[in-house]
């Protein structure tokens, strides 16, 4: 990472923590300036024996001295982790507050916080637990170029960031890159079925399907072609691809994609 250090606080250690502050560090963010608070100790002890950050129970004493806090634990417990921060951290409306809560919209932070805070809300993917995720970004208008410089960098640890222009924009991208994981195990593990109805073993087919699925993302990030144009590269007139992709599209593979994205954005609405 190349910009600015900053001391930045993670409240709660969960899963998520764990890879974010990972990722800084392995791409060269000083661990001195890394600050983790947890409930429970293992989580903590973890991360300082192979990360050596600066660990504690205490939410307040992390915050405090951060310039960046970022809130890290269930949305369930958000209303209740805010609340102890507007009342016992002094100065919150100088430090940039990132939330990575799913759900949650800047305004309800207002509401929790104050209503002097600036803001960045990430959607990471669960990919980023492998360093591979799809994070999306927005920002309130309090926050300046070099606030989204330093959070895209700390998410650039782990996958690959998006700024999108508004929360209705992070609602589609949560319905796409969020839930978009499952949608492709959903159809890998279909085609894991069908080469197996066949009479293939079915490890062989997982490897063979999980395998396939690399390659074709790879081949689209590599490549400038549409995703149409790649398809039809792969796809010789009259060939059996050809008698495969003729299946799909009888389905309506695009208006099942189109239904499926909907409904999510609709149901990631209902829950906001
Ligand atoms: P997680 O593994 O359950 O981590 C949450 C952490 O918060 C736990 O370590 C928990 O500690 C800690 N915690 C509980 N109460 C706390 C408190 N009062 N103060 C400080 N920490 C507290 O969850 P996660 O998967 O990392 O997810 C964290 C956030 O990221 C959630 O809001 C989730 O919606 C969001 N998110 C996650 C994913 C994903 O793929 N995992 C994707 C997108 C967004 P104990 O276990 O010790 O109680």
């Amino acid at each position: 990472m190349t910009t600015t250090p900053r001391k930045i606080a993670f409240i709660g250690a969960g899963n998520m923590t764990q890879s974010i502050v990972g990722g800084m560090v392995r791409s060269g963010y000083s661990n001195e300036l890394i600050y983790v608070s947890n409930p429970s100790v293992g989580k903590l002890q973890l991360l300082q024996d192979k990360l050596k950050v600066h660990t504690s129970q205490d939410n307040i004493q992390v915050a405090t001295q951060a310039d960046v806090i970022v809130l890290a634990v269930k949305p369930q417990l958000m209303a209740q982790v805010c609340q102890q921060l507007r009342e016992q951290v002094p100065n919150l409306s100088d430090k940039l507050i990132v939330t990575i809560a799913a759900g949650i919209r800047i305004e309800k932070y207002r509401q929790y916080l104050g209503d002097s805070i600036r803001m960045i809300r990430v959607m990471p993917n669960t990919p980023s637990l492998v360093g591979q995720g799809m994070s999306g970004l927005v920002a309130d208008d309090r926050v300046d170029q070099t606030d989204q410089d330093f959070i895209t960098a700390a998410f650039n640890g782990v996958g690959a960031t998006l700024w999108v222009a508004d929360e209705d924009q992070l609602d589609i991208l949560g319905a796409v890159a969020g839930s978009g994981p499952a949608y492709f195990f959903e159809f890998m593990a279909s085609l894991q079925k069908a080469a197996a109805a066949l009479g293939f073993d079915a490890d062989k087919a997982r490897a063979m399907v999980q395998q396939t699925a690399l390659g074709a993302a790879e081949m689209a990030i590599a490549s400038e072609l549409s995703l149409e144009d790649l398809r039809k590269q792969v796809t010789s007139k009259g060939g059996s691809t050809a008698k495969g992709i003729e299946v799909y599209q009888a389905a309506e593979i695009d208006k099942i994609s189109a239904q499926a994205v909907k409904a999510a954005v609709q149901r990631n609405q209902e829950m906001a």
